[in-house]
């Protein structure tokens, strides 16, 4: 079987970067706005029904509620998923901003981060197994990392499962190098072509356009890898077997802001 193989060098300007977040956004809130204009309308609906027969049977009422309630759960996970983006994103600023490294256990990011997908990743059945060895301790940039995290769950989500059940997602970290740890991030799910593969960290690349997909995602990734996490990052993918990622990552980030911007502005 093949294996493709790829690391790259490809920087997104200001204006991609957030043209990126405005795009990332307009799919969770056009997904809310959707959601209360049909609630609106179920009540219209509800209220005419009333109007015109004062003793509505119960099945009906039920039947409206049940409706009413979904409406209500898509529009809370989709605004909590925006909420969950912008602070992310502010977390990556104010880390590229200051500088300022802190100290993190990599498990707590790890399963933080995963835990605001956790209503995702179980509507979507996806199983997630986790090996990262407790009381690894970093010291760097947690917002960084997490929003890389982040972008690599979401991918699996929209590309690897591609709203497929029975997908799994495994998170391994291995601390074998004195000061520094290996973390794959795999997923067994499409997998990419070998053409895929090659533009993967291209701004702007992406096989879902008008489908949630920005091209942003792993020029995001890529850039905070090498440039705020300082480390490197080798993406593997086989179609029909998944995706694995592996980032090298020192324990300790250099002294203050990389000399070169996290993002290439
Ligand atoms: P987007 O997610 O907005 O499409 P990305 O930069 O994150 O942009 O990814 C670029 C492309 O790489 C995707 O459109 C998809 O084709 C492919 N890709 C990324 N991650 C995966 C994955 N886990 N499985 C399969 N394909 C992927």
């Amino acid at each position: 079987a093949q294996t493709n193989l790829l690391t790259s060098e490809k920087m997104a300007s200001l204006g991609a970067l957030v043209a990126g977040v405005a795009h990332e956004l307009n799919t969770p809130i056009g997904n809310s706005l959707l959601t209360a204009s049909a609630l609106s309308d179920m009540v219209r609906d509800f209220e005419r029904r009333l109007a015109a027969d004062g003793g509505l049977k119960r099945s009906v009422l039920e039947a409206h509620l049940a409706d009413a309630r979904k409406a209500c759960d898509i529009m809370g996970s989709s605004l909590m998923r925006a909420a969950d983006l912008i602070t992310s994103f502010k977390q990556v600023a104010v880390d590229q901003a200051s500088g300022q490294r802190r100290r993190f256990r990599l498990d707590e990011v790890v399963h933080d981060t995963l835990a605001t997908y956790a209503a995702q990743l179980r509507r979507n059945g996806c199983a997630v197994h986790v090996d990262v060895p407790a009381g690894l301790e970093f010291d760097s940039y947690p917002g960084s990392l997490s929003q890389v995290l982040s972008n690599l769950i979401g991918n699996a989500l929209l590309h690897g499962f591609d709203g497929r059940d029975g997908g799994a997602i495994t998170v391994v970290a291995r601390h074998e190098e004195v000061d520094t740890v290996t973390l794959t991030f795999a997923d067994n799910g499409v997998g990419m072509t070998a053409s895929t593969l090659h533009k993967v960290f291209d701004p702007f690349f992406t096989t879902k356009l008008g489908q949630g997909g920005s091209g942003l995602g792993m020029n995001i990734v890529y850039n905070i890898v090498t440039g705020m996490l300082r480390g490197t990052i080798r993406v593997e993918s086989e179609p029909g077997r998944g995706t694995t990622v592996t980032l090298v990552l020192p324990m300790r980030a250099p002294e203050g802001a990389p000399q070169e911007p996290a993002l290439q502005l």
